[in-house]
């Protein structure tokens, strides 16, 4: 079964820092310089810690269903 929500980050607030990516335990963040943070749905877990370390409180747990709106 697949997780109930996952992480997405608001690429208008995100600032690049790569916090996100460096606290995921599964290796499922994606930080480009320059780009913002993307969240691979099929690796999250919804464990939401990368939205504790965010500075900028710009990743948010969705799920599927609304992140597919
Ligand atoms: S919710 Fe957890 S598994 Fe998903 S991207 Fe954030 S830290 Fe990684
Ligand atoms: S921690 Fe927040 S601001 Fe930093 S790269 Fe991740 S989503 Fe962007």
């Amino acid at each position: 079964m697949p997780p109930k929500s996952y992480a997405q980050a608001d690429s208008t607030r995100c600032a690049s820092c790569g916090a996100c990516k460096h606290e995921c335990p599964k290796g499922a963040i994606s930080v480009w310089k320059g780009c913002y943070a993307v969240v691979d749905p099929e690796l999250c877990v919804g464990c939401g810690q990368c939205a504790k370390v965010c500075p900028t409180g710009c990743i948010e747990l969705k799920t599927r269903e609304e992140a597919h709106q």
